[in-house]
């Protein structure tokens, strides 16, 4: 219970019932940020991301010498993991196993901590069924001289086109450039007509919009236009956590919003570690609300629809 006020950057702690070592050492520094103190930021709002998170394979970001050190993106387990991160054994697509990150409860987003993970990238299918997507994403990626109000135009059309297919959606801040639009898909659908649909609504707002929109992903031709990253749907592809945090100056937050909270001053790295709690007690109402409820899928006539296509 002392831990708090050590500041050091030895010794240990047993936190939430998890051995933190070096808690007091800095992992961000513009706010600084400690260790302890991003284990307690993923404590407050464990009731938040656990069910983004957990029993899903997850690939990680770590940064063993904090935000501004050498990162690395990792997808698989290694050895010397704390207890809370769970082997997830999945079949490659060539039958081999390979074993994955998991996590079950906040023990695991805190081991996730003391393993110097800075960021966690869920795939969009659980783990009772890594075949089939129980989430589309689509990331806007902006070439730096797009205009802001250009990328929410752009989020607001991947709404309304999803919406066409009866398809509710969200959208959440990355913490980095762009925005992500998510659509929870409840029962999950196998990945080949997602790929398919994410594809077709990607190549058909290029096509529209060939000046704004780019749906192939070379970075040369990106030239003033937004990428539409269809790609993240995929078996085995990942995006960052709602609520995660990034390994970036100032400890941006991939933040959840209210679609009528996207407006021209609300830029992606809006809310980070030092400001998104206020934001969430200030809340009326979650976000994101009913994204665990809404049950939504691909109707027969859209997936008949993709199959000849
Ligand atoms: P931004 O808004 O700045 O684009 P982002 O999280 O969408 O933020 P992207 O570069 O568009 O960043 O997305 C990359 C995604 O690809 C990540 O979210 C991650 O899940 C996935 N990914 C796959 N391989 C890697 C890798 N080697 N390094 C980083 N990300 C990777
Ligand atoms: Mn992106
Ligand atoms: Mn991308």
């Amino acid at each position: 219970a002392a831990g708090k006020a050590e500041s050091g950057a030895k010794g240990e702690q047993d936190f939430h019932g998890v051995r933190l070592t070096h808690p007091g050492r800095l992992l961000y520094e513009e706010p600084a940020i400690s260790k302890l103190d991003l284990a307690q930021y993923y404590v407050d709002v464990a009731d938040r991301i656990m069910p983004h998170v957990k029993h899903r394979p997850l690939a990680i970001v770590r940064c063993p010498d904090g935000a501004s050190g050498t990162c690395f993106f990792q997808k698989h387990l290694s050895a010397g993991m704390p207890d809370a991160i769970k082997p997830f054994s999945v079949k490659s697509k060539e039958g081999a196993r390979e074993s994955y990150v998991s996590i079950e409860d906040e023990r695991g987003l805190i081991a996730l901590v003391q393993f110097g993970v800075l960021e966690i990238h869920p795939w969009g299918a659980s783990a009772d069924d890594v075949d089939k997507a129980d989430r589309i994403i689509f990331d806007l990626d902006p070439d730096p001289k797009v205009e802001w109000p250009d990328v929410i135009a752009a989020a607001k059309e991947v709404r309304d086109r999803l919406q066409e297919l009866k398809l509710e959606s969200f959208v959440k801040t990355t913490g980095g450039k762009g925005l992500h639009v998510v659509a929870p898909l409840r029962p999950a659908v196998a990945w080949e007509p997602v790929k398919r649909l994410t594809q077709a609504i990607a190549f058909s707002m290029a096509a529209d919009k060939p000046a704004l929109y780019l749906a192939k992903s070379s970075k040369a031709a990106r030239g003033g236009k937004i990428f539409i990253d269809y790609l993240r749907n995929d078996r085995g592809s990942t995006a960052v956590a709602p609520y995660s945090t990034r390994a970036r100056a100032g400890a941006p937050i991939s933040a959840p919003l209210d679609w009528r909270e996207l407006n021209a001053r609300l830029r992606s790295d809006r809310y980070r570690l030092g400001n998104i709690r206020d934001r969430l007690a200030a809340l009326p109402r979650d976000p994101w609300e009913g994204f665990f409820d809404i049950r939504q899928s691909l109707g027969a006539k859209t997936l008949s629809a993709l199959k000849t296509s």
